[in-house]
């Protein structure tokens, strides 16, 4: 799904197998933003090609944490040349529980390098700067990109269309996860772009989830 030039979103719609949604911002730097689990890559793939997007020729992927259902098929775009980038945290993550984490989900821990470390701050690919944002409590090294320009969150695991990220994972936690969220809902957002599910558009219903989820959630956090 085309949202403006320059940005996709990939939303995974199967309810049989959990993936996350997939975003690509291209231009002269083309960033694929988590690319999900290995082995359900290929269907990625195929919306990236019949948008024109060769995975082959990217750029730089980056992970808004080190889940496998968001970072794993980094790892064979690697095989591709195409570098890495998560927090520092992220890649803690993967190193102290990674195996176990993805072994518990039946899968083997890849090997991976992680190429460039995204720490809170501006990020420029290319004619796009986006403001990184560490919001850990879902996990420790989660992040949310912020597109100021045209007011557009991309909120990985944090929040998601009337929802919030699980915090009963290794390395989660749900103080941190309502001070990440109490940020997030400080910035001028128009289209929210989240890691699971639907994408809110608009000023007053991105605000509304803020709400919404402050007066479900917050109380059992
Ligand atoms: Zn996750």
């Amino acid at each position: 799904m085309k949202i403006f030039d320059g940005l996709y979103f990939y939303p995974w719609e199967s309810y049989s197998q959990n993936n996350c949604n997939s975003l690509m911002i291209t231009g002269k730097v083309n960033t694929l933003i988590d690319p999900g689990h290995q082995a359900l890559f290929p269907q990625l793939a195929k919306q990236l090609e019949s948008d024109g997007i060769d995975y082959k020729e990217l750029d730089l992927a980056i992970n808004t944490h080190s889940h496998p259902d968001h970072f794993e098929a980094s790892v064979s775009l690697a095989s591709y040349n195409v570098p890495i980038a998560m927090h520092p945290a992220g890649e803690d993550y993967l190193k102290k529980i990674g195996p176990a984490f993805s072994q518990a989900l039946g899968h083997k821990m890849p090997e991976y390098h992680i190429d460039l470390y995204l720490v809170e701050g501006e990020l420029e690919l290319g004619e796009t700067r986006l403001q990184v944002y560490h919001t850990p409590g879902h996990s420790p090294g989660s992040i949310c990109l912020y597109w100021p320009e045209r007011k557009v969150l991309i909120s990985g695991d944090l929040i998601f269309s009337q929802g919030v990220g699980r915090t009963d994972f290794p390395g989660g936690s749900g103080t941190l996860l309502k001070e990440s969220i109490e940020r997030m809902a400080e910035l001028e957002i128009e289209v929210l772009l989240p890691g699971h599910g639907p994408a809110v558009f608009g000023a007053q219903d991105v605000k509304r989830n803020f709400q919404f989820i402050k007066q479900m959630y917050f109380q059992m956090l």
